[in-house]
């Protein structure tokens, strides 16, 4: 049984073509293999590196659209509020219900870009 393959290919991205690795993705759509120029489609392992957190700085629609069902992951409306890390100016807009009722409602903003958290409470 040869499970140092498998291993290995669960550690990395590599061209489908010539088993090259892959550099992580940027912000384009496409990687680009570094030998023989072949290019995969970001979104062909963009839940491995969510799940990674290495790549946080891709354009919102491709986080947006494909992490809202992964765990942990950005849920709720998109807001025009300017992130006061990064100056993004999409945030994801979400409640929680405070375990005291005295204390009411806490609202959650997080950066649709870098992730950067902000609450208020109403
Ligand atoms: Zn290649
Ligand atoms: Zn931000």
């Amino acid at each position: 049984m040869d499970v140092t393959a498998t291993c290995f290919s669960s550690e990395s991205d590599f061209c489908s073509d010539c088993g090259s690795v892959l550099p992580p993705p940027g912000v384009q759509d496409t990687v680009t293999c570094p030998r023989c120029s072949h290019r995969t489609h970001v979104t062909e392992f963009l839940g491995k590196f969510v799940q990674t957190s290495v790549v946080f700085n891709k354009l919102d629609t491709i986080a947006l659209s494909n992490e809202t069902e992964g765990t942990g992951m950005l849920k709720g409306p998109l807001i025009d509020r300017r992130c006061s890390r990064c100056g993004f100016e999409r945030m994801v807009y979400h409640t929680r219900q405070m375990r005291s009722a005295d204390e009411g409602q806490t609202v959650f903003y997080t950066c649709a870009q870098c992730r950067f958290q902000e609450k208020e409470d109403s």
